[in-house]
């Protein structure tokens, strides 16, 4: 803020400053008349006795006016000097002629005269206080975002909205600058906005069949997945205006207002049809209005002019209105009938092929190695957002910048990724020896279990350096290929490899630590959704015991079933775990060799290749797999 205020007024002084040297400059060349200060001043009949001497060599008179300009000498001798004519001047022609003078006589064009003076004496000073006004006006607009009251300045008399004014944002179509090319993946949002795009570039073509284009549609999707970006893209594609506002906007602090501003919205929204109105995050005004204690006269007013607004614009023009939300539940029901956003269109998060598009497309805007393979890491980031796969190309491109480098390789990439799942590198956390002992065997039980698990993703990674986050470690599995569905073997599979962790701390080390808090979270999240929404607890069967609460915000489930069962579920819940844990267990138990085998040698390096892992639990080294365990050295 004080950084803008500073800026401004530093603009401000330079443009005063600019416009006095363009007053000054146009005044010296436009009235040459204000240069000559050397003309001198002498009376009639100093004048007469001058031309008596000869002295005078042109005389310049205009016609109708009295004065006199006339010069003496020559070359650099030249004087002027300027006189009143005493009486009508009689016989002072003949004088003239007589003394050898030049005449020179002039029409009197006093019109053009005063009017270049009157212009730049008055009107100059004036445009430029109207320019001054008008310039401050914008800024002054642009440094409070478009937003609170609106400032008017000399000049700016009568610009600028009054109150109750939308604070709405117009942009031109191709002036947001996207279009559905920068938009991945997404292809049937696109294709269904398509559409849109078609209407609004031609309207007459619906209208002659008879066809009523959507009014509205509904983007609904995770956060960071596009929705704003879409909206753009159709902007651009359309290239009509584009009237963006937040749903929060219209929440204003007294009652009325935000309905004054949807009026508004429309009704600027109507004189530039066909245009496109995006109201973002829609949920903020369109909630449901269930008559709760903690009702909101405000937004129920402003909901109501939304939904009244919506039915009145005559769609013949071309008024498409967009909304965002991730929220979509939330939502009013009214809002969501025919004529109002009867189209839903989802905006998912990308899937394998979705992310390495948009890895591609933000990987265009920084300069990378060649050969960068963006698959791996599309591999490796299975429920990143758009935002996310953005977030990891900036912070690769920010990392080589801090190692100095003129380009991103794949290393800044890979480390990107951890950063973003894990946090940063924290250099401060200093493990002592058996902590990062402890660590090392936890880490290597996930591995394990992972790797002696059919169907289990391929470990791609084990470090053991700390992150910011607060792990201590992680292992990293990456898919080869894309799942959507999980079957129940797969589950069980996910939870036994979570619970390896603690499983090899138990098993080495005889004791448990906190560092499997966050396993054993996931793990009862697992365990959980298989009772209760999926089907696949052999004592309930399919019966959905509980309600998703959010889908898109990731809100869990509520339960809706009675208390008793609830304790059901619980033991059931606990029963999956402890079977996972179990098996953890039983796996780690078979290849305790390989377990130390790879804990040290994970010690030893901190950050091991899936390719290391692999080899070292592969290769032959005598020891078979099954063979009773000797005593084991570690043991505390
Ligand atoms: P939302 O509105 O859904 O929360 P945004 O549209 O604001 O998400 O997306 C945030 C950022 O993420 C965008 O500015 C863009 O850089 C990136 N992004 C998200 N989805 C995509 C995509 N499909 N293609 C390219 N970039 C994307
Ligand atoms: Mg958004
Ligand atoms: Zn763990």
């Amino acid at each position: 803020m004080n950084m803008d205020e500073n800026k401004r007024r530093r603009s401000m002084l330079l443009y005063i400053l600019i416009a006095i040297v363009v007053y000054l400059a146009v005044s010296q060349t436009m009235y040459p008349a204000l240069q000559n200060s050397q003309t001198k001043e002498v009376s009639y009949s100093e004048f007469l006795t001058m031309v008596d001497k000869k002295e005078v060599a042109q005389v310049q008179k205009t016609q109708g006016d009295a004065t006199l300009y006339f010069t003496t000498g020559e070359g650099d001798g030249q004087q002027k000097y300027s006189t009143v004519i005493f009486g009508s001047g009689e016989g002072l022609t003949e004088k003239l002629e007589a003394s050898g003078a030049q005449m020179v006589g002039k029409i009197a064009d006093t019109s053009n005269d005063m009017w270049i003076y009157l212009l730049i004496s008055y009107g100059l000073p004036i445009i430029v206080f109207f320019i001054l006004g008008w310039y401050l006006n914008r800024r002054m607009k642009k440094a409070m975002g478009d937003d609170g009251p609106s400032m008017n300045f000399g000049g700016g008399f009568g610009m600028g909205g009054g109150l109750g004014k939308s604070n709405v944002k117009e942009v031109k179509g191709e002036e947001t600058g996207v279009t559905f090319k920068d938009v991945a993946g997404q292809d049937e949002a696109k294709e269904s906005l398509e559409e849109i795009v078609s209407f609004l570039k031609k309207p007459e073509k619906y209208n002659e069949i008879g066809a009523r284009c959507p009014r509205g549609a509904l983007l609904v999707g995770p956060p960071g997945t596009g929705k704003t970006l879409l909206a753009k893209a159709v902007a651009g594609e359309a290239g009509v205006p584009f009237f963006q506002i937040a749903g929060s906007e219209f929440v204003e602090m007294f009652v009325g207002r935000g309905a004054a501003k949807v009026r508004d919205l429309f009704k600027q929204a109507k004189e530039k049809a066909p245009c496109i109105i995006f109201i973002d995050e829609i949920d903020a005004v369109g909630k449901k209005r269930d008559g709760s204690i903690n009702s909101n006269d405000e937004r129920e007013q402003t909901l109501n002019q939304l939904l009244s607004e919506m039915d009145g614009f005559d769609n013949q023009k071309g008024i498409v209105v967009l909304a965002a939300t991730n929220r979509p539940e939330s939502l009013d029901q009214a809002l969501l009938r025919p004529g109002r956003f009867d189209r839903r269109i989802p905006v998912e998060l990308p899937d394998l092929a979705g992310r390495e598009a948009i890895l591609q497309i933000h990987a265009n805007d920084v300069k990378m190695e060649p050969g960068i393979d963006l698959g791996v890491l599309a591999r490796s980031t299975p429920g990143a957002s758009g935002a996310d796969l953005a977030n990891i190309i900036n912070e690769a491109a920010l990392r080589a910048v801090r190692f100095g480098r003129k380009r991103v390789t794949q290393e800044d990439l890979a480390e990107s990724v951890d950063v973003v799942i894990a946090g940063e590198k924290k250099k401060s956390t200093v493990l002592s020896q058996h902590e990062k002992e402890v660590v090392s065997y936890h880490e290597t039980g996930h591995a394990i279990v992972a790797a002696m698990q059919k169907g289990s993703a391929p470990v791609s990674k084990i470090t053991i350096v700390p992150r910011t986050s607060g792990a201590l470690g992680f292992t990293m599995q990456v898919e080869e290929d894309e799942h959507f569905l999980t079957t129940r073997e797969e589950a069980k599979n996910k939870i036994a490899v979570l619970c390896g962790g603690r499983a090899a701390e138990e098993l080495i080390f005889g004791e448990m630590t906190t560092g499997a808090s966050n396993d054993i979270e996931k793990a009862t999240g697992i365990a959980r959704a298989m009772v209760t929404q999926y089907g696949m607890s052999d004592k309930f069967g399919m019966v959905a015991l509980g309600q998703q609460r959010n889908r898109y915000l990731g809100g869990g489930s509520e339960l809706t079933c009675s208390e008793g069962t609830a304790q059901e579920i619980d033991a059931e819940v606990q029963a999956l775990v402890e079977e996972g844990h179990q098996t953890a267990l039983a796996t780690l138990q078979k290849n305790r060799f390989k377990l130390h085998e790879i804990a040290h040698y994970l010690q030893k390096k901190e950050t091991i290749t899936g390719e290391e892992f692999m080899n070292i639990l592969t290769h032959d080294d005598g020891f078979a797999p099954a063979m009773p365990a000797p005593a084991d050295g570690q043991q505390r």
